[in-house]
């Protein structure tokens, strides 16, 4: 696809029904989709994988304005009804013996006014169902070419043409490929890895969270109320970026033992599991740094566009409120993108850049590089759930680094998306 910023000619009378085709049915796509079907456009969504059948993935965050989207959409009880429950956390330092208990549900309200987490694929589940009947889907196929006027080729379905074409399809975007270029032109490694593997639950409490916090490394597990199984998770920081392939699983795997190999309790028998997981994800933590989402008549929205660091920067938040935010601002501009796209980059630049620092600075805190780094994390959390609300929310305030962000964005009305 050709790199115009601008369009010739409209792509349609002001205020017509569009044809959008959306890449990606995880949380930002289905978010879109439901809101440009508000508006009464014809949406098609995309999505590589087949229909998801279990709940997968891990846990995602949402944060007071992304929880007004889901309000807005109706599906508020249902995402509170899947929220994982982890109400406690134990915390232990590499070399100590004592356990710091922190309560999850204190912590959070301390942070956030309705914070729910959730499992992406749970939360991805319940936005496939408030659309499903309205929106065609099209799962296990992929955008293959992308041209200048709209016409659309996927790897198995026939070619067609598209007002419109959203990624949504995460931080290693098919659609941003296409239309703006190599993934390594615009991001940034931020120093960490993570991995994250489904292993059997045993004996591990469901709403509970164990973690080892070491010098530069951090791994835990955790289960959900509803789930059958629990999750092992892994962040390191290795001084230095290196060297895999993204399809090598069992490089990945021996990269995690030569991390957290030398670890002793739990961990060589997660490591054993995980060496056993049949779903197993490794990925490094890198952000974007992009300063347009959109080109042509292509928009990235969630992770494709701004995806601030995987796991450290409250990125399930900006995805639902970025894909709002676009629907909403296509909608005020009578289905002019020439309008909308513009609008919507300056209404989602000032989130955008927050959640970076936010997250470069996260990426470095939540793994701290020394062994005081690692008891000030730890100390300082549990202080905050020892404290009255009002007075946890001024400290946050005071010393956060911005970690009221999530929490301060203003959600817009936009009258043309109104039932
Ligand atoms: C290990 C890990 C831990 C995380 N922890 C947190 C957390 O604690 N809190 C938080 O808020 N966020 C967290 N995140 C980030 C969160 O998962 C994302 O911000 C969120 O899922 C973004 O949603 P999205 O829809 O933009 O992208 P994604 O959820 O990545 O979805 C992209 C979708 O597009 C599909 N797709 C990809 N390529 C193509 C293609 N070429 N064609 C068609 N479909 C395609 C994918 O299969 C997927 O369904 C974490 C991420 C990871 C990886």
């Amino acid at each position: 696809m050709a790199t115009d910023a601008a369009f010739p000619e409209p792509v349609a009378a002001r205020g017509a029904a569009l044809d959008v085709l959306v890449s990606g049915a995880s949380v930002a796509g289905p978010v879109t989709a439901y809101w440009l079907h508000r508006a009464g456009h014809h949406v098609t969504v995309v999505e590589q994988s087949p229909p998801r059948r279990r709940p997968g993935g891990h846990a995602v965050d949402l944060f007071t304005p992304a929880m007004d989207v889901i309000e807005r959409m109706g599906v508020l009880e249902a995402v509170q009804d899947r929220g994982t429950g982890i109400e406690r956390m134990t915390v232990r330092r590499e070399h100590t013996r004592r356990d710091v208990t922190i309560d999850m549900t204190r912590l959070m309200s301390a942070l956030s006014d309705r914070h729910v987490e959730i499992l992406r694929d749970d939360l991805g589940a319940i936005l496939y169902d408030a659309t499903r009947a309205d929106v065609e889907y099209v799962f296990g196929d992929r955008i293959s070419g992308l041209t200048d006027d709209g016409v659309a080729t996927f790897e198995h379905a026939p070619a067609r043409r598209f007002d419109l074409v959203i990624g949504a399809d995460g931080l290693h975007s098919g659609v941003r490929g296409l239309a703006f270029g190599a993934e390594t032109e615009y991001s940034r490694w931020l120093g960490g890895y993570i991995a994250v593997a489904s292993i059997p639950r045993d004996r591990h409490l469901a709403g509970h969270m164990t973690t080892l916090l070491g010098v530069n490394r951090m791994v835990g597990l955790y289960s959900a109320r509803h789930m059958t199984d629990a999750r092992a998770f892994f962040l390191f920081r290795p001084g230095a970026e290196l060297a895999y392939d993204h399809r090598d699983v069992p490089r990945q795997k021996q990269l995690l033992r030569e991390a957290f190999g030398d670890l002793d309790g739990e961990v060589p028998r997660l490591l054993d599991e995980v060496d056993r997981a049949p779903a197993f994800y490794f990925d490094a933590i890198t952000q974007l740094a992009m300063d347009h989402w959109t080109r042509g008549r292509v928009a990235l929205v969630g992770d494709a566009g701004y995806c601030p660091g995987p796991a450290v920067g409250g990125s399930t938040s900006l995805a639902v409120v970025g894909a709002y935010t676009l629907a909403g601002e296509l909608a005020e501009a009578g289905s002019d993108p020439a309008i909308a796209y513009p609008a919507y980059e300056a209404a989602m630049r000032d989130y955008v850049q927050r959640s970076r620092g936010f997250a470069t600075t996260m990426a470095r805190r939540l793994v701290p590089g020394t062994r005081a780094g690692a008891w000030m994390l730890i100390a300082g959390t549990s202080l905050l759930t020892h404290l009255p609300t009002a007075l946890g929310r001024r400290l946050v305030a005071l010393g956060s680094g911005d970690l009221g962000l999530h929490e301060s964005i203003e959600v817009r009305d936009y009258p043309a998306l109104a039932p």
